[in-house]
């Protein structure tokens, strides 16, 4: 199948099945965002409950926060956002659409990326612009390229920013950690190495978001910080790594489809960076994470800012000093395309094409669906529903579905991923059986009602 048709399946199926909807789409919807639909949203939260569960139920030295999105303005200076955070930018010069340079540079096999001075990308675009062609007319006719700065501003600024600044909406939600460093050492007194997790959003002003959710100018990130001595970076960077590696494996994400890429061009403070890619139908390879080795830039610049010291003293030697700070940051839309885009499968079934999601059956947003064989005889419709009602209080990501005939429900459920469909047939009335049918392999399966809830949860 060819890439681009794949992806419009998967898109097509992710609105089909309640999955994701364009933002604000009853008024012809809001460029760049998307909203999660019933079992989007609960492959999201195992997607999350996964990643949290790793980052820090697992982990005995990591803290899950949840900061504030509204931020004092002077975060963003601290951190270098609103001088620094743009992208290179020109504009065709037929129709003004804008075109991300380094991104096009990066399809010629030229290295080129946002760190780059404005001197320098308009020195590579100079060479190769008549190369490039405008997505929308084609043409090879640009303006020189300018930074465009990605923070989304908020007008809350009006009442309660100091000056002149507005107050931004965060441009990522790793600032939060920095800002509650402090309160976590002062609170929970943790030695270093010590981390810290969260899920937050963020918001950028994405000239041209594209890609479905690959691009969107409203997403989450989940990111840890880990705090650790100076100097002591290097076998923790490359542990963090090969942690975040397997975690997509674990995820059920194919390996073959997965490759670390290394940063060649660092931002001055950096001393180390990395990406974890998918390879995405269409798109190709692209980020999904970013592992950063960020030195002791981050504390020392809020310090410096703030005019709060933020350096650790350790209780046992009476050393006082800024700590180092390792950061994954991971985009939750990306790492769901991802597994979406992973788990779309066809094939052939008792001789008739299917499409279905070889979900992992840990993550599926359905465990198990259960269905009455027929819906207009009552004392079966009763049973399955008893059959599902006591399910449901074990596996609460159960779902009832009569719509439709046998072989309709079993479409549907294929396609939202759901591992077990249950049929209450007319025998069960007899024998107190169930039909457990396997959603990868077609096989059923007679299970007794009573043992039902412990068969699917050994399966799972
Ligand atoms: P890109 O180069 O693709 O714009 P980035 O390097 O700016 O990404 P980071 O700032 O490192 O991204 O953000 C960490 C993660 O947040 C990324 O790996 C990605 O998964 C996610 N992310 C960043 N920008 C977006 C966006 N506009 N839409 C969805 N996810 C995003």
């Amino acid at each position: 199948m060819e890439s681009e048709e794949l992806m419009e399946k998967i898109v097509s199926l992710c609105k089909r099945r309640g999955f994701v909807f364009q933002g604000s789409e009853i008024y012809g919807g809001l460029a760049g965002t998307y909203d999660f639909g019933p079992h989007g949203l609960a492959l999201v939260n195992n997607i999350k409950n996964s990643w949290w569960h790793t980052n820090v139920h697992e982990k005995d030295n990591y803290y899950g926060i949840d900061s504030a999105i509204f931020k004092d303005p002077r975060v963003w200076e601290a951190s270098g956002h609103t001088s620094g955070f743009s992208d290179p930018l020109a504009e065709c010069r037929v129709c003004n659409t804008r075109v991300r340079v380094d991104k096009e540079l990066g399809r010629l096999g030229v290295a080129a990326d946002e760190k780059m001075s404005e001197e320098e990308i308009n020195a590579l675009f100079d060479a190769h612009k008549n190369e490039i062609k405008c997505s929308k007319c084609g043409k090879s006719d640009f303006t020189q390229v300018r930074a465009f700065n990605l923070l989304v501003k908020s007008n809350l600024g009006d009442f309660t920013s100091k000056g002149d600044s507005p107050v931004y909406l965060p441009g990522e939600a790793s600032q939060g950690i920095y800002l509650n460093y402090k309160n976590v050492v002062d609170t929970m007194h943790p030695k270093l190495p010590f981390g810290i997790a969260q899920i937050g959003k963020a918001f950028r002003n994405e000239i041209s978001p594209r890609n479905f959710l690959f691009r969107t100018r409203e997403f989450e990130q989940a990111d840890t910080q880990l705090f650790i001595r100076p100097n002591e970076n290097k076998d923790a960077f490359e542990r963090i790594k090969q942690e975040r590696w397997d975690w997509y494996l674990q995820l059920g994400i194919g390996e073959n489809k997965l490759r670390v890429k290394q940063h060649d061009n660092l931002v001055f403070y950096a001393s180390d960076a990395c990406d974890i890619e998918y390879e995405f139908p269409t798109y190709g390879f692209d980020e999904v994470e970013g592992i950063h080795d960020r030195t002791d830039y981050d504390l020392t610049q809020h310090s410096k800012h703030s005019g709060v010291d933020l350096s650790y003293i350790d209780q046992q030697t009476g050393e006082k000093f800024i700590p180092w700070i390792l950061e994954t940051s991971m985009g939750v839309g990306r790492v769901f395309l991802a597994v979406i885009s992973d788990a779309y499968t066809e094939d052939e079934m008792n001789g008739e094409k299917r499409a279905y999601l070889k979900l992992k059956p840990a993550i599926a947003p359905v465990k198990a669906a259960v269905f009455p064989l027929v819906k207009n005889k009552e004392e079966l419709v009763e049973k399955a529903r008893e059959v599902y009602l006591d399910l449901k209080k074990e596996i609460p990501s159960a779902m009832w579905d009569d719509n439709g005939n046998i072989g309709k429900r079993y479409r549907r459920q294929d396609e939202i991923g759901t591992p077990y469909c249950i049929t209450v047939d007319f025998e069960t009335l007899e024998d107190d059986a169930v039909t457990v049918r396997n959603r990868d392999t077609g096989e059923q399966e007679r299970v007794s009602v009573e043992e039902l809830h412990s068969y699917i949860e050994k399966h799972l």
